[in-house]
């Protein structure tokens, strides 16, 4: 399947603009990965994308994610989730993603790795790279819990429950303890979020040596989130427009 119609010279100027401006967040140090979000959005943009040089996409639901992954069929393409994630879809996600960003409970690793085992022996899939998310609230002490709730993606393990979760991910074999994840509150300023992920994330990489990737950065922050070290990007809105409404 090729698409060259009037959707792709669109995703083709949002996609120059988000690179542009990574690059001149970047300078000289080598830019992150971008993870084209494409939730909520059809297959065919993921094909258009792919057309203009997009490798790694995002999801964050497991059903939406599965019937892309099939429509696409395309075995270059990475699938990274990273959506809330139920135990009980780890075996259907295990069949497509490379990655999982947001995992945030040691029930959830268990899941991924009985299920990334039985998709090992069935098609020898590589091992699944996972991102701790982490919840940042405590960064902004002066803002109440709820209001910070209401603005932030739900989810996410506390910075000092953080050990405890990357052992259980570095001790299973099929996962590969990648890093960090997290997700800046909406209508407060990312810094101090990003700040307190960066310190996390040097913390981790003191224990687990390998674990140096940090996902943080979406279309309104990711210069900020550059800022301390980001090594995955995930842009949405600004590449693929505004989602829609109600799905
Ligand atoms: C939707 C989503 C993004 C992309 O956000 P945009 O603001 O559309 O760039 C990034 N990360 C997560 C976890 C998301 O759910």
């Amino acid at each position: 399947m090729t698409l060259q119609d009037a959707r792709t010279t669109v995703l083709a100027e949002r996609l120059t603009a988000v690179r542009q401006r990574i690059e001149a967040a970047a300078g000289t140090s080598t830019a992150p990965t971008l993870i084209v979000v494409t939730k909520f959005h059809p297959a065919a943009d993921v094909v258009r994308l792919r057309s203009l040089g997009v490798a790694d996409v995002g999801e964050n639901r497991d059903q939406e994610a599965a019937a892309k992954a099939v429509e696409v069929a395309d075995a270059d393409l990475r699938w990274h989730f990273i959506g809330q994630l139920q135990s009980n879809k780890a075996k259907s996600v295990a069949a497509y993603a490379q990655s999982v960003h947001s995992i945030d409970r040691g029930s959830l690793v268990t899941a991924l790795g009985k299920a990334v085992a039985i998709q090992q022996q069935a098609t020898g899939r590589a091992d699944l790279e996972c991102f701790i998310q982490l919840d940042l609230s405590e960064a902004y002490p002066g803002l109440a819990d709820a209001q910070i709730a209401s603005h932030s993606g739900r989810g996410g393990v506390a910075p000092s429950d953080m050990a405890r979760l990357a052992d259980q991910i570095a001790a299973t074999e099929g996962l590969i303890l990648a890093g960090v994840m997290a997700v800046a509150p909406l209508g407060v300023a990312p810094e101090p979020a990003f700040c307190l992920l960066a310190e996390t994330s040097a913390a981790l990489i003191a224990q687990h040596p390998g674990a140096r990737a940090i996902s943080a950065g979406m279309s309104h922050d990711l210069e900020a989130a550059m800022a301390v070290g980001a090594t995955h990007l995930r842009v949405g809105s600004d590449i693929l427009g505004p989602r829609p409404a109600v799905l």
